[in-house]
C-alpha cells in the first residue's frame, strides 16, 4: 500500500454557468501527494480553489475530471471506503440548532454507521472541551463552541484522515490555541491532518508539508523547511520619518507598506545588495528613521510566489 494518505491526479473542477455568474474553472487539474501522518498545509489567496479542492475531498462537491485516492481508496470505485477515512471541518458551518452537542455527536455517527456500542460521545466532548455543555442546545451555544463541536462531528466516525478548512479564521487566540492543541494531540496519535490557513506564521509552525495553490493551480509543494530555505531572500524593515510611501520598485524586490508606517522590502540577497534598496529609498526623498534586516518568513515566500500572477 502507498505510504499517500491522499493521491490526486489530473483534478478539475469547473462551476457551471448560473443565471447571475458564468462558469467557473475551479481547478485546473491538480496533481497532489499528501503522505500519511503528516500535518499538510494548503495555502493560497482567497478564490485560489482551496475549499473546493477539499469539498471534493470530503464528497461534497463532484469533481469534473481526474482521480482521487484517499486512504488507498479511489473515490469512484470504493466510495463508502473512501468517505469513512476522512473526516471535515467545513469553512461553513451548519449545525442544526435543535440538538444538543451530545445529540449532533450522536446523529453524525449514525450517518456514519457507527454501532451504538463503538460511538466516544464522551471522549470526543471531552477533547473538545463541551463535556458540561453535552445537553445544552446548540442556539445557546457561542461561536467558539459550535466550532468546536464542528470539530468534534468531523471525528465521530474515527477517520484516518482530518481535514480542516479555515478552523482559525475569525476566532479568538484562545480558542485558536486550544484547537492547534488538539490537531497536534490527534496528529501525535497518527491522524493525518489537512488544513487551509490564512495565517501563514500558523502554517510555519503547524505543517511538515505545504502546498500552495492560486487561480486553481498548485504552484509549489515542498516541505515547510525547504520553502523556507527555497529563497535565499531576506527583508529589509526601514521606518521613515516622517510617514512616507513605497518608492517605485523594480520587480525584483517586493515593497510592502504596513499599518504601523514601517516599510518592508523582500529581496533575494544573492541578487541584490541590501544598499541598492537604502539607494532607491533616499533617492525618492524618504528620510530613513531606523532600518533592519530579517530573514524571509513564510508570507515572504507566499507573496514572491503570489503576487502579480
Ligand atoms: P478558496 O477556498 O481558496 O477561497 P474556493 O474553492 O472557495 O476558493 O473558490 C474557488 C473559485 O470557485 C472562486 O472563484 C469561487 O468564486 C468559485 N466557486 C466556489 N464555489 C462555487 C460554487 N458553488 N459555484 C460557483 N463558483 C464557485
Ligand atoms: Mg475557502
Amino acid at each position: 500500500m502507498s505510504d499517500n494518505a491522499i493521491e490526486i491526479q489530473g483534478l478539475k473542477k469547473t462551476y457551471a454557468a448560473t443565471g447571475r455568474s458564468p462558469a467557473k474553472e475551479a481547478l485546473k487539474g491538480i496533481d497532489l501527494a499528501i503522505p500519511r501522518g503528516s500535518i499538510f498545509g494548503l495555502l493560497g489567496p482567497n478564490g485560489a480553489g482551496k475549499s473546493t479542492l477539499i469539498n471534493i475531498l470530503a464528497g461534497l462537491v463532484v469533481k469534473t475530471e481526474g482521480r482521487v485516492k484517499i486512504w488507498g481508496f479511489d473515490q469512484d470505485e470504493n466510495p463508502r471506503q473512501s468517505r469513512a477515512a476522512i473526516g471535515i471541518m467545513p469553512q461553513e458551518p451548519h449545525l442544526d440548532p435543535f440538538f444538543t452537542p451530545a445529540g449532533s455527536l450522536d446523529v453524525q455517527a449514525g450517518l456514519y454507521g457507527v454501532p451504538k456500542s463503538q460511538r466516544k460521545t464522551a471522549e470526543i466532548l471531552e477533547l473538545i472541551g463541551l463535556t458540561d455543555k453535552a445537553n445544552a442546545y446548540a442556539r445557546s451555544l457561542s461561536g467558539g463552541m459550535r466550532r468546536r463541536l464542528l470539530l468534534g462531528k468531523a471525528l465521530v466516525h474515527s477517520p484516518q484522515i482530518l481535514v480542516l478548512d479555515e478552523p482559525t479564521a475569525g476566532v479568538d487566540i484562545e480558542l485558536r490555541n486550544l484547537l492547534w492543541k488538539n490537531v497536534r494531540k490527534l496528529n501525535e496519535q497518527g491522524m493525518t491532518i489537512i488544513l487551509t490557513t490564512h495565517y501563514l506564521e500558523e502554517a510555519e509552525q503547524m505543517c511538515d508539508d505545504i502546498a500552495i495553490i492560486n487561480h486553481g493551480e498548485v504552484i509549489i509543494r515542498d516541505s515547510t523547511e525547504n520553502l523556507l530555505g527555497r529563497l535565499d531572500s531576506k527583508t529589509l524593515v526601514i521606518t521613515p520619518q516622517p510617514d512616507a510611501s513605497l518608492p517605485e520598485l523594480p520587480d525584483t524586490i517586493i515593497g510592502q507598506k504596513h499599518s504601523d508606517g514601517t516599510l518592508t522590502f523582500t529581496y533575494q540577497s544573492s541578487a541584490t545588495p541590501a544598499d541598492e534598496i537604502l539607494t532607491l529609498v533616499r533617492d525618492a526623498g524618504i528620510t530613513i528613521k531606523d532600518v533592519k534586516t530579517r530573514e524571509a518568513d513564510l508570507e515572504d515566500v507566499f507573496l514572491s510566489l503570489t503576487s502579480g500572477r
